[in-house]
């Protein structure tokens, strides 16, 4: 499958190398960053120990996109390879430029960096301490929490509203002492927004000396409204932008931070400054300037999750509705063996939360892939029962459609 040859046999790195690095890291991952990667490949390791991914497989389990850098992109990147020899940082200040003018804001107030990782993990360790708490929305995405342990703060997790946006009342009521209000919108894993009005009313009742952290990674996705009109304002709020999701440029590793200068300041302590890949920073300019990238995409992958979305409601499942490229499918199962009864059949889905023990992570992948998705999902779910799902105790089994049965009509498995 031509997206994933970087990962098969005959032309991939070994993923057994991988493991072996990942392995020596995680001693260090104690103190430094985690992001997605990360994550996805703690999950694949569970259910798939060796080796690299078959040439077959369908990798929807990181919220990468599957269709990579766009064409304009991809031949600033052969262009500047001739180049790649000198650290060309005047780039980088060409690419803040472009974004700024774009978005209506002075140039002082974008900061780039090699992924928008990077500036969540430093503003977390910038904003919290074992003082300052870090607030976040469970499930919500776990980079955050993990700086915020490495900072020594609190870390506060508040269930997300019935509607799946973040509940900031809940997140206010519970944190009189925050540092960071991270709120991820689309939320990373449901997809799901939470409207501007709640942000701003975070924004007006948040303690003083706190600020909130907007990640608007898979904003483009979605008809969300971005919070960069707050940071216009002047209002204690970052916002993150990653060129890693619609732009299809996870493993080029460009992202931005945009706040008031003093704000962005307190994360140069912790990032300090270094150049960016120059590949990078040339697809991202490229991206930027052109206009159709963002509408065209956004259409494709709403498109195709319509589809995955038809299917999962003929088929009686439920799933977030999700605005954006990944959403949480409740399989009624424990997550793990529907995760590696799907990766059996090559098609790797993930992560887990374990505020949510039945629901499961998908990202949208092209057309093709998510009906091998939805075909192999079909098989998991067909297969014989029963596995257990509800405690012993209550003396019941969940068959695979969510029926309950007495456990005196199962067979042991
Ligand atoms: N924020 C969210 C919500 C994400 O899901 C991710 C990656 O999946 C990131 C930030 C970081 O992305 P990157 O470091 O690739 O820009």
């Amino acid at each position: 499958m031509k997206n994933h040859s970087r990962w098969n046999e005959s032309s991939g790195p070994s993923r057994r190398s991988f493991f072996r690095i990942g392995g020596a890291a995680s001693a260090t991952l104690a103190t430094g960053i985690a992001g997605e990667s990360w994550f996805a490949l703690t999950t694949r390791a569970a259910s798939l120990p060796r080796g690299p991914f078959p040439k077959d497989a369908v990798i929807i389990d990181a919220n990468e996109n599957p269709l990579g850098p766009c064409s304009v992109a991809r031949d600033a990147i052969s262009q500047i390879t001739a180049d790649a020899g000198r650290y060309s940082y005047w780039l980088t200040e060409d690419l803040i430029k472009q974004f700024a003018q774009q978005q209506g804001l002075k140039p002082e107030y974008v900061r780039a960096f090699p992924g928008s990782g990077e500036p969540l993990h430093f503003t977390v360790l910038a904003f919290t301490s074992a003082a300052r708490s870090y607030v976040t929305a469970d499930p919500g995405y776990e980079a955050g929490m993990h700086a915020a342990k490495i900072a020594g703060a609190r870390v506060v997790k508040t269930p997300l509203t019935p509607t799946f946006a973040h509940d900031v009342k809940a997140m206010l009521g519970s944190a009189p002492d925050a540092g960071v209000f991270y709120i991820c919108t689309p939320n990373n894993p449901t997809g799901t927004l939470t409207p501007h009005s709640d942000i701003e009313y975070l924004v007006e009742h948040k303690p003083k000396g706190s600020i909130i952290l907007v990640d608007e990674a898979y904003i483009h996705f979605s008809d969300g409204t971005t919070a960069l009109d707050l940071v216009k304002a002047d209002k204690d709020v970052m916002v993150l932008r990653t060129f890693s999701k619609i732009y299809g440029m996870a493993g080029l590793r460009c992202g931005l931070a945009i706040g008031r200068p003093d704000l962005l300041e307190k994360i140069s302590g912790f990032s300090g400054w270094n150049s960016l890949p120059v590949t990078a920073v040339a697809a991202a300019i490229t991206s930027l300037g052109d206009a159709s990238i963002v509408p065209e995409r956004k259409k494709i992958n709403a498109s195709v999750r319509a589809d995955t979305f038809a299917f999962l409601d003929r088929n009686g499942y439920t799933y977030t509705p999700s605005a954006s490229n990944c959403f949480m499918l409740d399989t009624k199962r424990p997550t793990k063996e529907i995760i590696d009864a799907m990766a059996d059949r090559h098609v790797f889905i993930g992560r887990a939360w374990p505020v949510w023990p039945t629901h499961v992570r998908i990202t949208v992948g092209t057309q093709v892939e998510m009906e091998k998705f939805q075909a192999a999902f079909r098989e998991v779910m067909q297969a014989k029962p029963v596995r257990i799902v509800a405690p012993q105790s209550r003396k019941l089994w969940v068959n695979f459609d969510g029926t309950h049965v007495p456990r005196k009509l199962t067979q042991s498995v």
